[in-house]
């Protein structure tokens, strides 16, 4: 049945039958569309791939960045990097769109004071609603026709908060809305929490198969905790699975010594 789904599935279930543990560390999944009219053109991106295209120097996104206004939905520290790597490609113009305040937002400080530096321009308590297309151009070169927008602010008088649309001349629109959960694991027999793997401290899954560990069990942590995460499944599997099995055999050999002095001793005639 888990063949059947992808081949990559394929590739893990045929893991499982075939050794006596998996180690699962496929991070977090790609970032999901937001319900926003007008996503689905080009000239809108996932933050990871606009970030891993801008990278790896893919002529077509530095064509489109480069002197573009790029508007990135999101407040943590992907949405963060959208925005210095944008404007480090040459972008003319950078917003940050936050539904919630500057309090709420989960980018660390020092990162957001890193956008500033960079020219990004903060749009808090802002919801983007469409975004404007025919885009123009194509692929990964296409550049959209801006982003529309609600703003939500305090009165005049001072209270309550009051919407009010707008309209950005975006060129690009970045998703940087947060990873989904890995997209595999929950064909996989082992439990899951909003897409999170649910392991112990030591990687071991709800499946004496199955180890975990990095951002697919932690939801989005660093490289370090990954690396961290690793070494304790490795240890896990070695306590677990090798050690067991090296003490079974070594017992099986002693007992199969014990028999061969048996009969050493029956061939030395006593
Ligand atoms: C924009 C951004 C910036 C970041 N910056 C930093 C930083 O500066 N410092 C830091 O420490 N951390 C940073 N992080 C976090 C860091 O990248 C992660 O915590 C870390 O990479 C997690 O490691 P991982 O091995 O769990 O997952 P990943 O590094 O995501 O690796 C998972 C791998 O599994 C592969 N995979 C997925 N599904 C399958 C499948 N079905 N079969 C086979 N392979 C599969 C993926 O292609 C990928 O190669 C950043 C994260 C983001 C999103």
């Amino acid at each position: 049945m888990i063949a059947a789904a992808t081949p990559r599935l394929a590739k893990f279930a045929v893991s499982a039958e075939r050794h006596d543990a998996v180690f699962i560390g496929v991070g977090m999944g790609a970032i999901p569309g937001i319900g926003l009219a007008g996503e689905d053109q080009p000239g809108v991106w996932d933050a990871l791939e606009f970030i891993a295209a801008l990278k790896s120097g893919e002529a077509a996104v530095q064509q489109a960045v480069a002197g573009a206004a790029v508007a990135v939905i999101g407040g943590g520290n992907t949405s963060i990097d959208v925005v210095t790597q944008a404007a480090r490609a040459g972008a003319a113009k950078t917003w940050l769109l936050y539904r919630r305040g500057p309090k709420e937002m989960s980018a660390y400080a020092h990162e957001l004071e890193l956008a500033r530096q960079h020219g990004t321009e903060l749009l808090c308590y802002a919801t983007p609603t469409r975004v404007l297309g025919p885009a123009l151009g194509s692929g990964r070169a296409a550049r959209v026709r801006g982003l529309e927008y609600s703003h939500r602010g305090p009165t005049a008088q001072g209270s309550g908060a009051e919407s009010a649309a707008a309209v950005l001349a975006a060129d690009l629109v970045v998703r940087a809305t947060g990873q989904k959960g890995a997209g595999l694991t929950p064909q996989l027999p082992i439990k899951t929490q909003n897409g999170v793997v649910q392991v112990d401290q030591w990687g071991r899954t709800s499946d004496p198969r199955y180890y975990a560990g990095g951002d697919c069990t932690s939801g989005g942590q660093e490289v370090v905790h990954a690396v961290r995460d690793g070494k304790r499944a490795a240890v896990a599997i070695v306590r677990d699975i090798l050690l067991p099995r090296a003490g079974a055999a070594h017992h099986q050999q002693g007992e199969t010594g014990e028999r061969t002095g048996d009969s050493a001793d029956a061939r030395g005639g006593r």
